[in-house]
């Protein structure tokens, strides 16, 4: 198998495999694709993903012919740009990406100006004509090749550099004059040969190695893997390593380096978009040190900004790139984020991908594409991954509440939060962790801050542009960003802030608008969010090209209706224990479960009823006759026993029972393992007066309901935790003779379903007998998952997160259905049930119900419907609809 792959400088397109993300990672197969389509992509080469991997599994070990293949293309590189790869007089210096199948913004390592040594520092000096720049590439290399590839820690060379500006009297970095950056190196080799005991390496070939050893190993550093966790990227993807001849932004004044994004990635508008800084090298643009300037005059203008434009400084350079831009989205049919540099006036793309986009860009985007006819509907839906859309369904801040202003940064990633200032990721993972809403405020985020971004409700920075890291990874996750606020100085001594004259400490409460840059004291009241627009116009592409319905998991007129803005075409499970935690009713239930006899629970049972029945009535005339599954009792019985004193003095008042023989009442029905205990339809078997108040309060609703508005209310009365037909059987009867009374005394009959729920695996097997009794099956895949996995729902917290970086399951079951595994039980019982009883409806109603993958697999499946929090109603009706395209 072909190992590297060349492009640029005149070298074939390549073949497929050359092109193919998987082989030569994202990074390397467009620049192949770029230099294809004749474009100025400096002359390189990609080592595959495959050797990544085979090198990480054979111990670090590199494969046989590598070497070979790698000095091979070096040639390649030398005869297209005709420099020599350690030649003394004309010295070739390459750049070492990394570059994953997809991208992986930062958590990687680069190693830039590789090739540089004591030698061939001179003739770089002396073919450029410029020593400056020769001497602060060299200082650059050492810097970032003894961080990355030596290990060494990068602020003994930022604090060198400091000293040696301090001293000689200079502000900014340009001040500094060849000697002095000649003078620097000598000091950053004495730091290296102190801190490892030997000296700089000379060898161009010995260094070309450490970088390429250096990008394989990134893949698994800490912080790659926490990025791959919280992406779902397989740990066997491995990245590819690209080597490619350097050019030069930091030759003086007509040159430059940029990023750019061909639309805007935070709203979607189709402007230009990006950064470029003059006389600099790339990591200068992202890592936040300069401030950037903006790349189009009507941008510079709208911000007020003084540093001229790309379009004003550069303008031929400039128009030599929006030219590239728009054949790059003609060919990819899609916003791209661009990386490019200028040497002396002439233009070089080092990448192009796929921009990352914030959900509403995304919609904004895909609908103006469609219009453009760059891409049709379908492909648009195919877009907009659905999880993205979370990010629009929440609360933005509420336009007429007073704000309290300390200060503007840029609006980087839109959305609005609060939360309490935290200083440091570790803090900020920790604070969540408790359960409280935190704004990660730092000076620059860095990739090792990865883990207090996501637990961070936003992200405050003050320095960066608006493609820092902070900026770019806020944006992907979805957390809304507030960069280069430049008024913020943090303390972190004193755990500090100040902004102005305001001093804010560690744990006072800020909230960000990342749509306008605001960053605020306290707390901002929040509106609800609009769905129209892109939003809405997607969401009926979508719902045309979707087969299966989406219900909602609701119990509360209230959700019930937000459930229906997002679009829920009924309810999939109305868990009817949940209607039993107010406040006002606990204590009939905890009369009900302690009762000591029939007649106790049956009084018990008299004053919920009336309740209940409200409930009904609530939900049935909210849902206006779309369809509704109820499921009588499933609790835990745990989760209502009392606990404290107070608790069981007040049911001692209300039953007349003495406290004593209460508790004793609560000890007797403890149970060691309540997931698998007296719950579900078992509780229905032994205390049938349960399930009969129950559906004696879903028929007299639905027939009340039925009759004041006139729609046809059909209920499904769902049985929960059922393992064998005859439970169901017996149950069925239960409800059937409730129904018949109901309608005897109401004078009205109702059509209704009785089924049940699938969610043991002795019942995913008996489906065949079960489909004899039940009109639909829901699959209950929380439990399913748990007792198909014997894993404890609720106690799988602590352990299965390692499971998940070991990679023995691919994500957590119980948030993205085990295929594998409980997806055959799946499987087996929708075939055994449709061979009974082809009409039989089938649904989930699990959490994986609001899954993408999992939804994915219920397509396939051919279920009916899939049932998801309402929140989560918009994320399935896409879903569904990328399931079925
Ligand atoms: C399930 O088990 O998947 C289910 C929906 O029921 P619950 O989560 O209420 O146990
Ligand atoms: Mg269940």
């Amino acid at each position: 198998m072909q190992t590297v792959y060349t492009f640029g400088g005149g070298a074939e397109r390549g073949d497929a495999r050359a092109r193919d993300k998987t082989v030569t990672g994202g990074k390397g197969s467009n620049l192949a694709e770029m230099a294809g389509i004749g474009l100025p992509v400096p002359p390189g080469f990609t080592i595959t993903t495959e050797e990544c991997v085979s090198y990480l599994r054979g111990g670090a070990d590199f494969t046989d012919g590598l070497r070979d293949a790698v000095a091979e293309a070096l040639t390649h590189i030398e005869r297209a740009v005709g420099k020599g790869f350690g030649d003394a007089g004309d010295p070739l210096l390459v750049s070492v990406r990394s570059g994953a199948r997809v991208s992986m913004p930062g958590m990687m390592d680069t190693v830039l100006n590789l090739g540089l040594n004591d030698e061939t520092v001179q003739g770089l000096a002396m073919t450029s004509g410029d020593p400056r720049f020769a001497w602060d590439s060299y200082r650059r290399f050492i810097q970032m090749y003894s961080d990355v590839v030596l290990g060494l820690d990068h602020g003994l060379f930022e604090e060198a550099l400091e000293i040696a500006k301090e001293q000689a009297g200079y502000f900014a970095d340009t001040e500094m004059v060849a000697a002095d950056w000649q003078a620097l190196v000598a000091e950053y080799k004495q730091i290296v040969a102190r801190e490892l005991g030997e000296p700089f390496p000379q060898d161009v070939h010995g260094q070309l190695w450490g970088a390429i050893r250096a990008v394989f190993d990134s893949w698994d550093s800490d912080r790659a893997k926490v990025y791959r966790r919280l992406n779902d990227i397989p740990a066997d993807w491995g990245t590819a390593v690209n080597v490619q001849a350097m050019v030069f932004g930091n030759m003086g004044e007509t040159s430059a380096t940029g990023v750019a994004f061909t639309r805007d990635p935070a709203t979607g508008e189709k402007a230009y978009y990006g950064e470029y800084l003059v006389n600099a090298q790339g990591e200068d643009v992202v890592a936040g040190i300069r401030t950037p300037q903006y790349l189009t005059r009507a941008a510079r203008e709208a911000a007020g900004a003084e540093q001229p434009s790309m379009e004003e400084a550069l303008p031929a350079a400039y128009t030599e790139l929006a030219a590239v831009f728009e054949l790059l989205e003609q060919h990819y049919r899609d916003m791209q984020d661009i990386e490019f540099t200028v040497q002396q006036g002439k233009l070089w793309m080092l990448q192009t991908r796929s921009g990352k986009r914030t959900a509403k860009a995304a919609l904004k985007m895909a609908v103006e594409m469609v219009g453009e006819g760059l891409i049709d509907e379908r492909e648009a839906v195919l877009r907009i991954d659905p999880m993205a859309l979370d990010q629009l369904l929440h609360p933005r801040l509420d336009p007429t509440a007073s704000r309290d202003v300390l200060t503007r940064g840029l609006p980087a990633s839109p959305g609005a939060a609060s939360g309490k200032i935290v200083l440091d990721a570790d803090t900020a993972e920790v604070w969540a962790g408790r359960g409280e809403k935190v704004i990660l405020v730092r000076v620059e985020t860095s990739p090792e801050d990865i883990h207090g971004m996501h637990a961070a409700q936003g992200v405050l920075t003050a320095r960066g542009g608006m493609t820092s890291h902070a900026a770019v990874v806020a944006r992907g996750m979805g957390r809304p960003c507030v960069s280069g606020a430049s008024a913020v100085s943090i303390v972190l001594k004193e755990r500090k802030l100040r902004i102005g004259n305001r001093e804010l400490a560690e744990g006072d409460t800020i909230t960000l608008d990342g749509t306008t840059g605001e960053v605020m004291a306290g707390e901002v009241p929040t509106i609800e969010p609009e769905l129209v627009g892109d939003f809405g116009v997607l969401m009926e592409w979508a719902d045309r090209h979707r087969r299966m319905k989406v219900r909602t998991n609701a119990e509360t007129p209230q959700d019930c209706r937000m459930a229906r803005q997002f679009g829920a075409e009924g309810i999939g499970l109305c868990r009817t224990e949940h209607m039993f935690f107010e406040a006002s009713r606990i204590s009939a239930v905890r009369e009900m479960i302690l009762a000591d006899d029939e007649a106790g629970r049956r009084t018990a049972l008299a004053k919920l009823l009336p309740e209940q029945r409200a409930d009904f009535v609530g939900i049935f005339t909210t849902m206006a006759g779309l369809p509704c599954t109820i499921r009588l009792l499933d609790p835990p019985l745990h989760e209502f026993l009392p606990h404290a004193d107070a608790e069981f003095a007040d049911l001692a008042d209300i039953t007349g029972h003495s406290v004593d023989h209460l508790k004793r009442r609560a000890s007797e029905l403890h149970e060691f393992n309540p997931m698998l205990g007296h719950r579900g339809c078992r509780l229905g078997i032994t205390f049938p007066e349960i399930y009969e108040m129950q559906a004696r309060a879903i028929f007299e609703a639905a027939c009340e309901v039925a009759e004041t508005s006139g729609e046809a209310v059909v209920p499904e009365v769902m049985i929960p935790l059922v393992g064998t037909a005859k439970e169901l059987s017996i149950l069925k009867k239960l409800v059937d003779g409730i129904a018949q009374q109901v309608f005897a005394e109401s004078g009205r009959t109702l059509d209704y379903l009785v089924g049940t729920m699938i969610e043991l695996p002795r019942a995913a097997l008996m489906a065949g007998e079960i489909a004899e009794e039940a009109s639909f099956f829901s699959f209950g895949t929380n439990d399913l998952t748990q007792t198909t996995l014997g894993v404890s729902r609720d106690d799988a917290a602590r352990f299965l997160s390692v499971y998940v970086d070991k990679g023995i399951y691919p994500r957590d079951p119980f948030v993205s259905l085990d295929v594998e595994g409980v997806g055959q039980l799946v499987t087996l019982a929708a075939e055994r049930g449709r061979a009974t009883r082809p009409e039989i409806k089938l649904g989930i109603c699990g959490e994986h119900g609001g899954d993408p993958a999992s939804i994915a697999f219920c397509e396939a499946t051919g279920l009916d419907y899939v049932s998801a929090s309402p929140f989560r109603v918009p994320i399935a009706r896409l879903a569904a609809a990328q399931a079925s395209l």
